[in-house]
């Protein structure tokens, strides 16, 4: 049995530490304040041989059932100016910080590059797994390099962005090489202090606004800010979209998006046009909607939005007992209380056999199951 590492806790119920509110339990549990604590763990002959999973706020991930090893809930703090010069900060930021606190420190200085990522759940140290992204603004345009612990070896490494294979909503870390090696302690960002605003992205839609449509700029406009943007103006827009388009966690479990938005061929999506002529495509490698896709070659790959084939198949607002699909966004399955992992992983199932079956399209799933 272990007996160095104080504050374990056994038989412990992660259902604060999942977004979905899913009452799964852990053998172990331990809270990591500080990197050195992962030694301590790592000496313990009993405990540094279980299965280990490392976890944020659980955001982005789905228990499947009980999980027989030990869980680690990083809560590593700090945020650091580590490098400065007339154009930009790179800032050293602890994995267990909350992301949205940094987005909001960024724009309180006028640091450019993350606002647009303003209001994602999570901590600092999951933010380079799934490479998040949002409203035209990816995370990986930011990243510097990040340190890490092997989990098994204890070894630091420092990892570089070429080494971190990002991709979209994928990295070494997610579902590559590094898949469950590694324990990420900091993260380093570059931020601009001449920040280039970011107000392209719309997307057309029949799901939140009466208008039918969702654009930063509207939102812009709605709001009253007039030319020249500022970041903070971009931070209010998105801030305002995210509250009206999506669930608060706090209220509804639920971890984003269950699916990826899908790529196909730019002829598969002239298909697609035919049963949904206002389907709108983005490029592979950006987020931003074309406002014209005719110059496309027919052999390129473009995204198109899961939640619209979802929503084409009626699956926006179902509910299948204590699980259902949110009734504002068809790619957001909650937790109406007291679901079980496999009520909802049935839901999904049932949501990717039907767009398989309606349209040829393989969803892959966007969150992290164990
Ligand atoms: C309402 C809602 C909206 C969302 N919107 C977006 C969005 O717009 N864009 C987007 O990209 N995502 C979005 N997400 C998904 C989620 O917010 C992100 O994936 C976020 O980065 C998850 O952070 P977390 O700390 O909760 O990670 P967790 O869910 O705890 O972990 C996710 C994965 O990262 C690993 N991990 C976590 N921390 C570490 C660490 N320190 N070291 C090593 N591995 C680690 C875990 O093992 C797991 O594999 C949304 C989620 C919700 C609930």
């Amino acid at each position: 049995m272990h007996n160095q590492v104080k504050n374990i806790k056994s038989n412990y119920s992660l259902k604060r530490h999942n977004t979905f509110g899913l009452d799964v339990k852990s053998r172990y549990f331990i809270q990591l304040n500080y990197e050195d604590e992962f030694y301590e763990i790592l000496a313990d002959k009993y405990l540094s041989k279980q299965n280990i999973i490392i976890l944020g706020d659980g955001a982005n991930v789905l228990f499947t059932r009980d999980f027989d090893g030990l869980v680690i809930g990083v809560k590593i703090k700090g945020v650091k100016i580590v490098e400065e010069n007339q154009s930009f900060i790179v800032v050293e930021v602890g994995a267990g910080e909350n992301w949205h606190e940094l987005v909001t420190w960024a724009v309180n200085h006028n640091y450019g590059g993350i606002e647009n990522l303003a209001l994602i759940p999570g901590t600092v140290g999951a933010a380079p797994v799934q490479n998040i992204a949002a409203y035209g603004q990816n995370f990986e345009d930011v990243f510097v390099s990040l340190d890490a612990i092997n989990l098994k070896t204890g070894l630091k490494k420092t990892f570089e962005k070429s080494e971190c294979d990002f991709d979209y909503r994928e990295s070494f870390f997610k579902n590559g090489k590094g898949k469950r090696q590694w324990l990420i302690t900091k993260v380093r960002l570059r931020l601009s202090k001449k920040p280039v605003i970011n107000a392209s992205y719309f997307e057309t839609g029949r799901t939140v606004d009466s208008k039918n449509k969702i654009s930063i700029i509207s939102e812009l406009n709605n709001l009253g800010k007039v030319k020249p943007f500022t970041i903070r103006d971009i931070y209010d827009a998105v801030l305002s979209i995210r509250l009206r388009k999506l669930p608060d966690i706090k209220k509804l479990g639920n971890a984003g998006s269950v699916f990826k938005n899908p790529l196909v061929t730019k002829r598969k999506y002239e298909d697609l046009l035919r049963m949904d002529s206002s389907l709108q495509c983005y490029p592979a490698n950006s987020l931003s909607y074309f406002e014209d896709s005719d110059s496309l070659d027919q052999n390129e790959y473009v995204k198109i939005p899961a939640g619209r084939l979802l929503d084409n198949l009626g699956w926006r607002g179902k509910r299948i007992g204590k699980v259902g699909v949110y009734e504002k966004h068809a790619l957001i399955v909650v937790n109406y209380g007291g679901a079980t992992p496999d009520e909802i992983l049935n839901l999904i199932s049932l949501m990717k056999a039907d767009v398989y079956e309606n349209y040829g399209i393989n969803l892959e799933l966007e969150l992290v199951t164990i």
